[in-house]
């Protein structure tokens, strides 16, 4: 308490209550003086300081039980002279102490002015202080009374506050008040500056929580459920049951968390999802489990396939090679054929007897090396390739992959997916495939991979060497009938929803579909012709109410139309200047028949048709040829000179080891310079030196097959391909009858009618 200023307390001990109470009844002051320690309950007179304050009751603001709450006004400072009762309250004599020193000066001034400045100080610095403290404070003039007014509204030892009440000498007053109101300043300077440093310390490891939170909440707001923190702790529980090798498993970890570090949403965000998901959804540790059962795959593949003798027993050895040593890679098969001769189906029915996922990875037209190994994944759009790719469709790590049409890939300026594949296939490397997009190596030793292809020459050379190749033939007609009858009808009635009662087609319609509808070396073809005469009957039962349908000839062609594909070359005859050539494509054997002109001329040679320049070279034998030995084949000497020879190939594919078309050329063109007609029923193969030497061919199977199945009976083959006739099908061999030359004398005594027998082979013998 201070004089001039107003305060309120409460007050609770019996004694000073009375006080209060005896003050209240007579002129309403009360001296007021502080106790030496708090912590006394009840003070005695010399546990009270002597100096204080005599102050006016001005009212009782409340009486709760025990408790008064008084306002004083403080009058002047006074000491005790003497006590005169300690008995229900504390009764004194006092002295009135007036303030000594109380001159307006400079020197007041300027004290005045600095506690000014300390006490705003100390209202700025500690917390919760009213400003109206200050303009209170301007009220005062002497230097007696501010000191006052401060200490009254500052928080200082109540030691401290005693001293300034019991000074007297105003200026010694404010002197003190400025060292203790800037001891005190300091002191609350260096509280906030500790509590601020505090506080940052916290924040720092706050900030991550609460953005972490923020980044919840917005995401939430963006109606976004997935958060990427919790979505990261997801995936790395994902991971942590995978089982991964470490290197791998560091790799996913540090993925799992830059994914969190992302705003979700954002491009980069989705890019490390699909990215996560894509390797979380690969079969690492899953794997079916193979089934080896020899007797069981046969009867399998017997079911399927009808023939294919050889195809099969290789592939039941290599079963047994797997059962008896699962661990040794060995190579990997490549079925080579044309189209539709059923490599695709028999390794599919391969993967259903060995209880294998089987996958087709289509590689017609590949050219870039990223379908193989896949794209980085800061690509736009990136993938991983193709072999990743079908094993997270297998969802096990040992699946049998069918890698169609190897032939059919190719090299240019976006790499060498060959290059890639033999990674794929090497067994050294395999074990650690490595995907671009992946970015960690897998697995792929436990792959079954089986190859086909329609030309093994296509095949890249390194690939080839890492395959073993089985060849698929042409069928026969007598083939395709049993295919036909056995299993694509039965498989085409089920599709239907026909059966054996409904449906029914005779044999006679069978071949005709076969040699008049179809013309090709596999039974794809012949398997639409049946879908759609199946189609067509389903519809007359259900249309027309018809019980049952009995296909017959008239009923195929109404069906079907007329017949696409008439044996011409019966038709044809004989013919002057025109000879059947046989050729092979990758779609199978083809006849290629071969026309010479010969007309007035100066001698030039002009070639057409789908062979072009690749068949000067053996035009140009040929010519030379006839031209050397003109007086024993009876030609003209000068034709040559005098004459403009006019060469077409009418028909076919472009063939893909040359026309083989030298003995052929030959033949035409000397039936076309004699006038001699060619024999009907005949066709040749065979390459020519100059001396007229009929040098081998390639693919003789295939190319007599063409000619089996377009009626010849007759062909004329190198005297060196005679070995290859034993490959040849046994009902082929007993259709045609094969004439075996070594030169071409021997070509024109069989293909010529009535050939001279005066010519070079006579002389020969
Ligand atoms: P590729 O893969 O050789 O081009 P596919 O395997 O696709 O040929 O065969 C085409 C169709 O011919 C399939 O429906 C298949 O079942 C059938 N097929 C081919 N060869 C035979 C066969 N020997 N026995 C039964 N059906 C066959």
């Amino acid at each position: 308490m201070f004089p001039d200023l107003l305060l309120h307390f409460e007050i609770g001990r019996k004694k000073s209550i009375l006080a209060v109470k005896e003050a209240m009844n007579s002129n309403q002051l009360i001296f007021l003086v502080t106790q030496k320690r708090v912590k006394d309950n009840d003070p005695s007179k010399t546990q009270i300081y002597e100096f204080g304050v005599l102050a006016r009751i001005k009212q009782i603001i409340s009486q709760n039980g025990d408790l008064m709450r008084v306002l004083v006004e403080g009058k002047y400072r006074a000491e005790v002279v003497e006590y005169i009762d300690d008995g229900e309250f504390l009764k004194a004599v006092i002295v009135k102490k007036e303030d000594i020193n109380q001159h307006k000066n400079a020197v007041s001034e300027a004290l005045i002015r600095k506690a000014e400045d300390l006490f705003s100080e100390y209202l700025s610095i500690s917390p919760k202080k009213p400003v109206d403290l200050i303009l209170n404070l301007e009220s005062y003039e002497e230097v007696g009374k501010v000191s006052d007014y401060i200490s009254s509204n500052i928080i200082l030892d109540y030691k401290d506050k005693q001293v300034l009440l019991e000074e007297l000498d105003t200026i010694q007053r404010i002197k003190k008040l400025i060292v203790f109101l800037s001891h005190e300043n300091e002191v609350i300077n260096y509280e906030n500056e500790l509590a601020l440093k505090i506080k940052s310390s916290i924040d720092k490891n706050q900030k991550e929580y609460i953005l972490r939170e923020q980044i919840k909440i917005l995401s939430r707001e963006l109606n976004d459920s997935s958060d990427p923190v919790t979505e990261s702790e997801e995936y790395k529980e994902k991971l942590r049951k995978l089982k991964l090798p470490k290197d791998t498993y560091d790799k996913l970890k540090k993925e799992c968390e830059n994914f969190s570090k992302v705003p979700s949403g954002s491009s980069e965000a989705n890019i490390i999802r699909t990215y996560l998901d894509t390797c979380f959804s690969l079969p690492w540790n899953k794997s079916s489990k193979d089934v080896i059962d020899i007797s069981k795959t046969k009867k399998i593949l017997d079911k399927g396939h009808f023939g294919l003798k050889d195809v099969k027993n290789r592939i039941l050895e290599f079963l047994s090679v797997k059962k008896l040593a699962p661990d040794i890679k060995g190579q990997i098969i490549c079925l080579v054929g044309p189209p539709g001769v059923g490599k695709t189906t028999i390794v599919k029915s391969l993967a259903k007897a060995m209880g294998k996922k089987y996958i087709r990875i289509s590689l017609g037209g590949i050219n870039d090396e990223s379908e193989i190994r896949g794209h980085r994944k800061t690509y736009i759009g990136a993938m991983p390739g193709r072999i990743i790719t079908s094993i997270k469709q297998a969802g096990t790590n040992n699946p049998l992959i069918l890698l169609d049409e190897i032939d059919k890939i190719s090299e240019d300026y976006h790499g060498d997916p060959a290059s890639a594949l033999l990674e794929v296939l090497d067994p050294e490397q395999n074990c650690e495939f490595y995907d671009r997009y992946i970015e960690v190596p897998f697995d792929l030793s436990n792959v079954l991979f089986i190859a086909t292809a329609n030309d093994k020459e296509s095949i890249p050379a390194p690939l080839y060497d890492r395959m073993e190749i089985i060849d698929l033939c042409s069928y026969t007609y007598e083939e395709k009938f049993h295919i036909a009858k056995e299993h694509l009808i039965p498989k085409q009635l089920k599709r239907h929803g026909l059966t054996k009662k409904t449906f029914s087609i005779s044999d006679d319609c069978i071949n005709l579909l076969i040699r008049g509808y179809t013309k090709e070396a596999g039974v794809r073809e012949l398997e639409r012709n049946i879908a759609k005469v199946m189609r067509k009957s389903a519809k007359k039962i259900v249309e027309d109410e018809e019980k049952s349908v009995k296909v017959e000839l008239n009923i195929l062609k109404e069906f079907l139309g007329p017949v696409k594909y008439k044996n011409k070359k019966i038709d044809d005859g004989e013919s002057v200047g025109v000879v059947q050539g046989l050729a092979w494509t990758s779609v199978g054997g083809e006849l290629l028949p071969i026309e010479v002109l010969p007309m007035k001329g100066k001698g030039d040679i002009q070639i057409t048709g789908s062979l072009g320049d690749v068949m000067r070279e053996s035009a140009q034998l040929a010519i030379s040829y006839i031209r050397s030995n003109y007086l024993k084949l009876g030609v003209k000497r000068d034709f040559y000179k005098n004459m403009d020879i006019h060469i077409h190939a009418p028909e076919g594919a472009i063939p893909k080891d040359g026309p083989s078309a030298g003995v052929t050329i030959a033949t035409a063109l000397l039936s076309s310079l004699n006038n001699i007609p060619v024999n009907s029923d005949i066709a040749m193969t065979g390459e020519i030196i100059l001396k007229g030497r009929v040098l081998p061919i390639g693919r003789l199977k295939e190319k007599v097959m063409a000619a089996y199945i377009n009626g010849i009976k007759t062909v004329i083959i190198p005297a060196e391909n005679e070995s290859d006739i034993s490959k040849i099908d046994d009902v082929v061999k007993k259709s045609i009858n094969f004439v075996k030359a070594d030169n071409l004398s021997t070509v024109f005594e069989y293909a010529l009618k009535d050939f001279k027998k005066n010519n070079i082979s006579k002389k020969k013998k």
